[in-house]
């Protein structure tokens, strides 16, 4: 099971950066919906959430209904109400956009109704018959805790394998605090595994401490919901200077921990992407007085949220657009960067070398592929390309590169996890042992 996470953590310093609805906001919101039958919202959102259905019951004062509506279609619907970028989904789609009147707040309304769900204890699922069958799922996160459920909810036996001693995944590790905390993640977790039935083994490795056979042995199917690996480097002079981190790696230093900031006066931030925005919001709450994001494009093409982009301007961020360090300098520690200026085309401009100061460093330019960490399971094919000989794993090596680009990963990888709970409960149905990824 998860072991308790520290009281004293960095990321406590962090308000909600969405103020919850009260009742009678609520109530205001949801009368606001005009519950359209083609429903935009719903189709936009990963999960196909009935988004008129649970705003309807939201105006009718039935919240437990509402509730229900929303978990049957997404178990993490919680931290989804939280995390999901609602702006270019459910929101960006309301037909009230359209009419130049403001969009119903649906993310607001989902944490209205789940959030009562956890106050008051309402739970909607069991688990169903006994199968007799097994199913080892290798990682805590929101992927694998999805799959679960559903398989629990068919009547299959689960085993959750985590290499940390804590549960959630990247909910838990990774979400930007003004979002969600990490011990609101966990309370998630212990949530959808009071389905009960699920066993969790905490500190196991696949891979190191356990072979992967080992579980394809032990059970009848195996779920790999593992996620992407660690920060990807630019791999230039300098780089192992301290001071130097992977953006995923120092987040969840962050979310779990305290994060050692005094004398850091100038931290520069390494890309464009969502990773990236948080990195530079996140610092600039924990106090960092000079905060700058170096993408090595035009501000128009950075892939990050829009919305995201300009609150982190809004909160004082600096920004150095078609620029790249090229090497890192410093005794001892890194005190500075020398970056290049860029052309139009992301190419380096000859002789536009120039010193930035920096104390601390986040690389956020991506992570490593699931390819990767597959082989680091253990498991290669016969052209030790990562992917396994019986999975789909190929395919999703393509969807985790999109979503390097997206935070549709929350909610895609929710709705992949309970997909594909489905599919090892299909398959084992029939009898046959299959490898999901
Ligand atoms: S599109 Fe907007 S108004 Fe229509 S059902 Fe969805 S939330 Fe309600």
């Amino acid at each position: 099971m998860s072991k308790p996470i520290p009281t004293e953590r960095s990321e406590s310093v962090f308000s909600d950066f969405k103020h919850e609805y009260a009742p009678h906001q609520a109530a205001v919101e949801a009368n606001r919906c005009l519950y359209c039958s083609d429903a935009p919202c719903t189709k936009a959102c990963p999960t196909h959430i009935d988004v008129p259905e649970f705003i309807r019951k939201i105006a009718t004062e039935n919240v437990k209904g509402s509730a229900r509506t929303i978990f049957d279609a997404n178990i993490l619907g919680m931290s989804c109400a939280r995390v999901c970028p609602v702006e270019v989904l459910c929101v960006g789609d309301c037909v009230y956009n359209a009419m130049g009147v403001p969009p119903i707040q649906i993310g607001k309304l989902q944490r209205y109704a789940t959030d009562q769900a956890y106050e008051k204890g309402w739970r909607f699922f069991e688990a169903g018959k006994p199968t007799g069958k097994s199913v080892g799922l290798i990682g805590a996160g929101p992927a694998s805790l999805a799959a679960a459920h559903e398989l629990r909810r068919m009547g299959h036996a689960c085993t959750i394998y985590e290499k940390r001693e804590v549960i959630g995944g990247l909910n838990t590790t990774g979400v930007a605090p003004y979002k969600m905390r990490a011990d609101r993640s966990v309370d998630e977790a212990e949530w959808v595994l009071a389905i009960g039935g699920i066993d969790v083994k905490t500190g196991v490795e696949i891979g190191k401490s356990h072979a992967f056979e080992e579980l394809e042995k032990k059970h009848d199917a195996v779920f790999v919901g593992v996620g992407l690996g660690p920060d990807t480097r630019l791999g230039v002079p300098g780089e192992e200077l301290p001071g130097i981190h992977g953006a995923v790696e120092l987040i969840e230093r962050m979310k779990l921990g305290k994060l050692p900031l005094q004398g850091v006066k100038h931290a520069l931030v390494i890309g464009g992407g969502n990773t990236a925005i948080d990195g530079v919001r996140e610092l600039m709450v924990l106090g960092v007085p000079n905060v700058t994001l170096v993408y090595r494009g035009q501000e128009p093409k950075m892939p990050g949220y829009r919305h995201e982009w300009s609150a982190a301007r809004e909160a004082g961020v600096s920004a150095l657009f078609q620029a790249v360090p090229v090497a890192f300098e410093g005794s001892g520690k890194v005190e500075r960067a020398r970056c290049v200026r860029m052309d139009e085309n992301k190419k380096p401009i000859a002789g536009s070398e120039f010193n930035v100061a920096a104390e601390l460093v986040l690389m956020a330019i991506g992570q490593s592929t699931l390819g990767e960490q597959l082989a680091s399971l253990g498991h290669r094919d016969q052209k030790g390309s990562g992917r396994h000989r019986r999975t789909r794993c190929h395919r999703a090596q393509g969807l985790v590169r999109r979503r390097r680009l997206s935070q549709r990963w929350q909610r895609s990888r929710e709705r992949r996890g309970r997909r594909q709970g489905r599919g090892a409960g299909h398959s084992l149905a029939l009898g046959r042992q299959k490898c999901l990824i």
